[in-house]
């Protein structure tokens, strides 16, 4: 089992096992590739590290923040809790129902971004993800049942800080279309 796979984006599920009605044929699909090893997930993160640095002119020391995580185990952590992690991200494109009005698009289709970005996310591609991708990630918190996942929890909480780091990041970058973003923000 190597090269991507494909899952329902609105439920989650293998795409052969997926039941769900009202989806367009050929829509609504997420790949998924085989998880990266530690050795990876470390590289990219230090990758991550390096770029965060380049591209916000300094507002952030990714070496720094690179090193905080690695401290705390973070990917460790973050492996832990992706279950937790997907089925809120789940929960959120279900309940975005303001959004996809406002944006004009169907269920669908945000839960094929936001399991995209939950992907990237887990994979530590940090990189690749755009603005977009983290409001995303970050609102899923912000919405989130709190009695489910409490921020009180260190892991969950550690992940939310890595979101929010990430996203600070990417939004210091000059190419980011800001009235998008404001349009998606919960804050
Ligand atoms: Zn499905």
């Amino acid at each position: 089992m190597d090269g991507p796979v494909p899952y329902c984006a609105v439920c989650s599920k293998f795409l052969m096992l997926c039941e769900c009605d009202n989806i367009p044929r050929g829509q609504g699909i997420v790949y998924e590739s085989p998880q990266p090893s530690h050795q990876e997930k470390l590289e990219k993160l230090t990758h991550f590290g390096a770029t965060v640095v380049e591209k916000s002119y300094g507002h952030f020391a990714g070496h720094d923040i690179v090193r905080d995580l690695l401290k705390s185990k973070f990917i460790q952590v973050l492996q832990k809790n992706e279950k937790r992690l997907k089925e809120m991200v789940m929960e959120y494109t279900k309940k975005e129902k303001e959004l996809l009005r406002k944006l004009r698009i169907e269920e669908h289709e945000l839960a094929t971004v936001c399991q995209e970005a939950y992907s990237k996310f887990i994979d530590f591609d940090w990189v690749e993800m755009t603005s977009i991708e983290y409001v995303l990630l970050n609102n899923a918190f912000q919405i989130s049942d709190p009695r489910k996942y409490p921020l009180h929890d260190k892991e969950l909480k550690a992940i939310f800080d890595a979101i929010t780091i990430g996203n600070q990041a990417i939004a210091h970058c000059p190419d980011i279309p800001k009235t998008l973003l404001a349009s998606l923000s919960h804050q």
